[in-house]
């Protein structure tokens, strides 16, 4: 059995007395290792070496790791600007500690060597608890080295934090105190089981974007355009200080196997570029997302209920700083019922580490890892395992998570304008560029395509050609059948078209009773050949009511040094031509 301890830290004296005080002392005695972990939110030196030191006196075989916060958990509980110090006596797993720094441009070489120490150190590992300065070092190719190395078993842990803005981050390892660089805590025996937890609730609020350009951990273009303006449009971001906080619960979202992966920019470049804490590739689609307080509880739940099942002895946390900030005094619901069955401790990262077999760098991540040695026990543990904290069940009063349930309802709001608006501006556009009658592109869609067409033909210098259609005598149609009847053919001469152009031409309606095909990668005896096809099925195709019907065509080739108009004046002019020399007929500029 693991027995936890934990102990908010006031000053050197009151955790000298608490560690020698009866139940921790006697569980010292009883215990073949000692896990002590420090969680605190001063990155003070001094403050950290002073306690590190005092643990060493005091528990000389403990093994003392610890990191810088964005927040506490002691007991379910979140607390601010505190130090909590965790105890875990284990009575049969032995632990090893790895401290190693790292320098920027290191990170592979890094991973690869802690990859390779944590796997000689032992046949039996159960586990790895990693704690590391994700601002300092890029944790994204420091992983990627480690992560071949590494066994089936599982991995967990989370980035140290800071109260004052990405300055001052540590992570230590008995007296050595690392500003860049990562610690291992490795867990071996065969008595302990884990179970290791990790979920979002993080959904996308804004519509689908693409990266477009990175460079190693920064992105600097977002659908072709500076990635900051996405954070400066969507949510009044400045490329200041206040950038971080500004983004911080609004990660953008990238769908993964199948699973949504948060990435939390901590800060904008003069260049408009986006700096991430984990990796982003290009191509990938990404949209802004918001902690769903919903989902968030329905994951919790899940898992509350889980870990009940496993009946650890205690429940390490790594959560997300930004948790905090989104769920507020909230958050607790998603640690407090865990203390239930076990006590609870931890902090709010920058960056949760978590993984079986291989290891994912997670943002905005909640890491949850039950803890055991031997087989899980039923009965309900002592309420004196904790040193502070109450019991208070989870809040079923509605009135107790109000916060969360007005950010459920503007996010459910946000959603469904999105939706509303996206699916509004599809169909705006799509009717902003057909035409009604006879449902083919309109002149806006075929001048915007015959831009298109020009631009890549001068870029990669592949031919196309146009052909412009008239129909013949279409006035006496709709004198003598009417205007009704003349509507159906340039429908049904609409429908031959469609039917006999090729996958890539476009076809549309020029105007009245004219039609305009765009024929890329044709030269002028291709097209020709088409719009006589064009011609003949036109010809062929009786129609109810009216009879048959005929058109005239004319048809040009791109010649370098075209624009627009001049090349369908060409076009217009063969047309012209074709109804001089009797109709029915095609002729080429
Ligand atoms: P040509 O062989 O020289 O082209 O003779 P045409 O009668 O086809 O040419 P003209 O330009 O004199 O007449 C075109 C007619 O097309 C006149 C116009 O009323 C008719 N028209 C244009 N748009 C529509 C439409 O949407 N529906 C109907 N029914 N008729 C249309
Ligand atoms: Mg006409
Ligand atoms: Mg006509």
């Amino acid at each position: 059995m693991i027995r936890h301890f934990t102990h908010v830290f006031s000053d050197l004296d009151a955790l000298r007395a608490d560690v020698a005080h009866g139940e921790m002392a006697r569980a010292a005695e009883s215990s073949r290792s000692i896990l002590v972990q420090v969680y605190s939110a001063s990155g003070a030196p001094a403050h950290l070496l002073g306690i590190a030191g005092l643990l060493e006196e005091l528990l000389p075989a403990a093994t003392v790791v610890g990191a810088t916060t964005v927040g506490e958990i002691a007991a379910g509980r979140l607390l601010t600007n505190q130090t909590v110090i965790g105890f875990s006596f284990f009575e049969s797993s032995r632990l090893q500690a790895i401290a190693m720094p790292c320098t920027r441009g290191e990170e592979s070489r890094t991973g690869a060597e802690l990859g390779r120490s944590i796997r000689a150190s032992a046949d039996d590992i159960a586990g790895v608890l990693l704690l590391a300065t994700p601002l300092s070092v890029e944790l994204g190719p420091l992983f990627a080295a480690l992560e071949p190395e590494i066994g089936d078993f599982p991995l967990f842990g989370g980035g140290a934090g800071d109260y004052t803005r990405m300055r001052n981050t540590f992570v230590f390892a008995g007296g050595e105190l690392l500003d860049a660089g990562i610690v291992a805590v490795i867990f071996t025996g065969t008595q302990l089981a884990l179970q290791c937890e990790a979920y979002l609730g993080w959904i996308p609020v804004s519509h689908p974007m693409t990266v477009t350009r990175t460079d190693g951990p920064l992105v600097k273009e977002i659908d072709g355009r500076p990635a900051f303006e996405i954070y400066q449009r969507y949510l009044g971001a400045r490329k200041d200080e206040s950038f971080y906080m500004a983004a911080l619960e609004f990660p953008l979202l990238i769908e993964r196997e199948g699973q949504w992966v948060a990435r939390v920019p901590v800060a904008a470049g003069e260049d408009d570029s986006l700096r991430f804490l984990g990796d982003i590739r290009e191509g990938e689609i990404v949209h802004i997302g918001y902690g769903d307080a919903g989902t968030i509880i329905e994951h919790a739940r899940e898992i509350q209920a889980a870990s009940a099942d496993f009946a650890p002895d205690a429940v390490f946390m790594y959560s997300c700083g930004c948790r905090r900030f989104l769920l507020q005094e909230d958050v607790e619901r998603e640690s407090r019922p865990f203390e239930a069955h076990a006590p609870t401790f931890g902090f709010f990262t920058y960056g949760e580490f978590f993984g079986t077999g291989r290891l994912q760098l997670l943002n905005s991540a909640m890491v949850a890892v039950g803890l055991r040695e031997g087989g899980p026990r039923k009965a309900s543990r002592p309420a004196a395992a904790t040193a502070n904290g109450g019991t208070r069940p989870p809040p079923d009063d509605p009135y107790d998570s109000q916060h969360t349930r007005v950010i459920s309802k503007l996010l459910h709001f946000i959603k469904a304008v999105t939706t509303e608006l996206e699916a509004t501006n599809r169909e705006l556009e799509k009717r902003s560029m057909t035409d009604t009658l006879t449902q083919l592109a309109n002149r806006i869609r075929l001048d915007e395509s015959l831009e298109a067409q020009l631009n890549s033909t001068i870029r990669g210098g592949i031919p196309f050609s146009v052909i412009l259609l008239d129909i013949d005598h279409f006035k006496r149609v709709n004198d003598t059948h009417g205007h009704l009847a003349g509507d159906s053919v340039l429908v049904a001469i609409a429908q031959a078209l469609r039917t006999h152009i090729r996958a890539t031409d476009r076809v549309g309606r020029w105007g009245g009773e004219e039609f305009l095909v765009i024929c890329p990668d044709t030269d002028a005896a291709q097209a020709t050949l088409l719009a006589e096809r064009l011609r003949q099925a036109i010809e062929r195709q009786a129609i109810p009511g009216v009879g048959h019907s005929t058109a005239s065509l004319g048809v040009a080739a791109y010649r370098p040094g075209d624009d627009a108009s001049g090349l369908i004046a060409r076009a217009d002019q063969a047309l012209y031509q074709a109804k001089h020399a009797g109709r029915n007929r095609v002729e080429q500029a």
